[in-house]
């Protein structure tokens, strides 16, 4: 980081302070209750978070009365944005119906049905409460049918809370085996799986890796990964939980590539709490609880109405395949039409990403590997957020962009406009050479 950056991250943040005495006087309190203030590490930014009273199609609205274009899109759970009247329908009905049940209900089979056939992979599905959740119940389906405990995962990933990655798993990661490789390095990954072969369970990739800049797959990275996994006798798991909103059916139908297991969540629950994991029936029949060998797999609210009705809303009647192919189509628009308003203007920045999830890098070509990222980029991402935050447009606060469904072409413009605006004033900083 530079001098001037620091500087200048510190003068963004007091000037966003000073303007929010509501969300600064809620932070002081929550601190006393809650380590940080917070319940959820990835929304801590300094000095304080804003507190979010209200959102509106895809809008939001602060504590202190300023009101935001919403990137920040829930981290992509809020594809539909916060008021769609289908899934506001579906929710009313489900509500009026009870909402603790204590048995199966009319909503799940036919949303697993609709899931079934829309993802490739999937040929028996099982809900639960979160990415991460179905993330560790994939990983424990893998281990056990595989009778093998090594799980290989990517430099940089993240799959849930006890599911992150640096260079290693971090401190808070489940302790499996876990055998570290580089994401994209084809060959080099290739290796790896042959040398472990007997040992892997699994293989857990996420089709574009979110946390570490959403850097897309390249498409022989993850045919590799799909005819390696095969040969080692490993179940290849696509961590789709924020991919599934790249079409109908996932990326792992873009690229058309199956793996043997997929695990879904976020916006999947129509914006309700949600996690999924499926795959191959072979696998999948290990659920089936009349098995003498049954795999057990619980959670109060795995078919909790409210996210089963909500979610098959959502998917029926907004989120149809025509839909998400054209918005894909509109999203891929918007980042290329970005990208060359960056290069024009000569600023070396650009949106690494696909369709509706984007990152700000820096650099004249997107990167392609976490080694071509530049550190750099992090700083570039937390003054922009600072500033569109001024200019009325939320991103998260570390800088991920995500689009949703209610944006127009009007609001698209708008949000292209407030970062070009924001990277053309922050990049100097950014790229000052008096490092401190
Ligand atoms: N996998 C990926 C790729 C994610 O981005 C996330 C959440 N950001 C998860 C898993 C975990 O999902 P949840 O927060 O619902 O546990």
């Amino acid at each position: 980081m530079t001098s001037h950056s620091l500087d200048r991250l510190a003068e963004r943040r007091a000037a966003y302070g000073a303007k929010r005495p509501a969300s600064r006087e809620h932070h002081a309190r929550a601190s006393g209750v809650m380590p940080g203030g917070n319940t959820r590490s990835v929304l801590h930014m300094a000095p304080f978070p804003f507190v979010i009273v209200r959102g509106h199609a895809d809008m939001l609205t602060d504590i202190d009365g300023f009101d935001y274009v919403d990137c920040a899109g829930e981290f992509s759970a809020g594809l539909y944005g916060h008021d769609t009247p289908d899934i506001a329908e579906a929710l009313q009905t489900a509500l009026a119906d009870g909402l603790v049940l204590s048995g199966p209900n009319r909503y799940e089979a036919p949303f697993a049905d609709l899931l079934c056939s829309r993802f490739t992979s999937i040929e028996r599905i099982r809900f639960c409460n979160s990415g991460t959740e179905a993330n560790l119940f994939a990983l424990q389906a893998a281990r056990n049918v595989t009778g093998r405990s090594a799980v290989m995962a990517f430099e940089g990933a993240y799959h849930g809370g006890v599911l992150t990655f640096g260079k290693g798993p971090s401190p808070m990661a489940v302790p499996f085996d876990w055998r570290m490789a580089t994401f994209n390095d084809t060959e080099a990954t290739r290796a790896a799986i042959r040398a472990q072969a007997g040992e892997l369970a699994a293989i857990i990739v996420e089709p574009m890796i979110g946390a570490a800049g959403n850097i897309p797959a390249r498409r022989a990275f993850l045919e590799m990964l799909r005819s390696e996994a095969t040969r080692a006798g490993a179940i290849l798991i696509f961590d789709e939980v924020k991919t599934s909103r790249l079409g109908a059916g996932g990326l792992q139908r873009e690229y058309d590539v199956n793996p043997d297991m997929t695990t879904l969540g976020k916006y999947l629950g129509g914006g309700l709490p949600f996690g999924a994991f499926g795959g191959r029936a072979e696998v999948m029949e290990r659920f089936d609880p009349a098995r003498p060998d049954a795999l057990t797999h619980a959670g109060t609210f795995n078919n909790n109405v409210l996210s089963m009705a909500g979610g098959l809303a959502g998917l029926r009647k907004v989120f149809t395949p025509d839909r998400a192919a054209r918005f894909l189509a509109e999203c891929e628009a918007f980042r290329t039409g970005l990208n060359s308003r960056f290069a024009e203007a000569g600023l070396a920045v650009r949106a690494s990403g696909m369709g509706s999830i984007l990152s700000l890098h820096l650099g004249q070509d997107v990167p392609e590997t976490l080694a071509q990222t530049d550190p750099r980029s992090i700083t570039l991402r937390q003054l922009v957020h600072l500033n569109a935050l001024d200019r009325g447009l939320a991103l998260t606060p570390r800088g991920d962009i995500y689009l949703s469904l209610p944006m127009d072409d009007a609001q698209r413009a708008r949000i292209a406009d407030i970062l070009m605006a924001g990277v053309q004033e922050e990049l100097p900083f950014v790229l000052d050479s008096a490092s401190s």
